[in-house]
């Protein structure tokens, strides 16, 4: 092909493409030897539970310290990792991490504390999952009702396979939620078979819920569809305090976001407790006079 026949667009892309490219092969080669190096950790949002003003659930997100990069984002490294097949052992280590952390905050004296831990698809499709959660808790002593696993509406795709699997693990006692939803492309249907506890609203629709009356519309809808569902709603992304006064009032049951908190370290959560828990108590005080 002559050059000139090339549109310019391809050439003026090339360089940058194949530097991506290059650059991701070194990153998963790298992703490999990071669970080996002890590079991962995980930190914890906290979720205020909005009818009693506690903190008494956590999300646990996993964080990447590269030795030379610095930090590295889970949207960019999760990606790699489900597609190298890494996330069947990092998710067990979150799985495993996250647990035995929930278990110290309790050996510590902290209020029990629900854990949220997002599964990859690729964790959904391992043979030995349920097992594997079993196992788990047992080796933790963590009672299974403060374990809570996040699918996305992405997975709902293979319906049949998905519920049975779902239900196997509603029998150990553990919880479900669905994140991100309303993100997905699926339809909605696998809301009345899938043993689902939560749903997690995205916070592209929490973002202008103040200013944009469809996003209100939207909420306001998965609030009151997740009521006659019987289901729990936590708003995610909630950064400020004009962002509350429509979910309060929707009956959304967690608010999680930086208006509360940012994801932090275990120790910031065992430490700062009861400071998370006043600001917490602060915010929400002024919601909450009317009644
Ligand atoms: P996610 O599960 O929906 O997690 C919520 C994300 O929103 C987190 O980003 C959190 O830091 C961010 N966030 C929470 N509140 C606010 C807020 O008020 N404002 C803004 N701007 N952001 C907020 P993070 O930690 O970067 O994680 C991004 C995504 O990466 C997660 O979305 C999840 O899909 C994936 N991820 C993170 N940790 C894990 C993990 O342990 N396992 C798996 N499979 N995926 C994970
Ligand atoms: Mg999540
Ligand atoms: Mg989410
Ligand atoms: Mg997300």
């Amino acid at each position: 092909r002559e050059a000139s026949q090339i549109p310019q667009r391809v050439l003026f892309y090339k360089p940058y493409m194949s530097n991506g490219l290059a650059d991701r092969l070194l990153l998963e080669q790298e992703l490999h030897k990071a669970l080996a190096n002890e590079e991962f950790y995980l930190d914890f949002q906290p979720q205020v539970n909005i009818k009693t003003d506690k903190i008494d659930s956590v999300e646990a997100l996993v964080r990447w310290r590269h030795p030379t990069r610095g930090f590295v984002s889970p949207e960019q490294f999760i990606p790699i990792a489900e597609e190298s097949g890494l996330i069947i052992p990092l998710g067990k280590w979150i799985l495993e991490t996250a647990c035995a952390q929930a278990k110290i905050w309790r050996e510590q004296g902290l209020p029990p504390m629900k854990v949220a831990v997002n599964l990859s698809i690729g964790q959904l499709f391992q043979q030995d999952l349920v097992h594997m959660v079993q196992e788990i808790l047992q080796c933790t002593k963590l009672e299974p009702k403060y374990l809570q696993l996040e699918i996305t509406e992405s997975m709902t795709m293979n319906i049949d396979q998905i519920t049975q699997l779902l239900h196997e693990l509603k029998t150990i006692g553990i919880q479900i939620a669905v994140d991100d939803f309303g993100t997905g492309y699926s339809s909605l249907s696998y809301l009345k078979d899938f043993p689902i506890d939560c749903l997690k609203i995205d916070r592209t629709f929490v973002r202008n819920i103040q200013h944009n009356p469809n996003d209100e519309a939207l909420v306001s809808m998965i609030l009151s569809m997740a009521k006659h569902l019987r289901l729990k709603v936590v708003a995610e992304g909630i950064e400020e305090v004009e962002q509350l006064a429509f979910l309060i009032d929707g009956g959304c049951d967690y608010i999680q976001g930086y208006l509360f908190s940012k994801p932090i370290s275990a120790e910031e959560i065992s430490n700062n407790f009861k400071e998370l828990h006043r600001r917490a108590r602060d915010v929400l005080k002024e919601f909450k006079y009317e009644e």
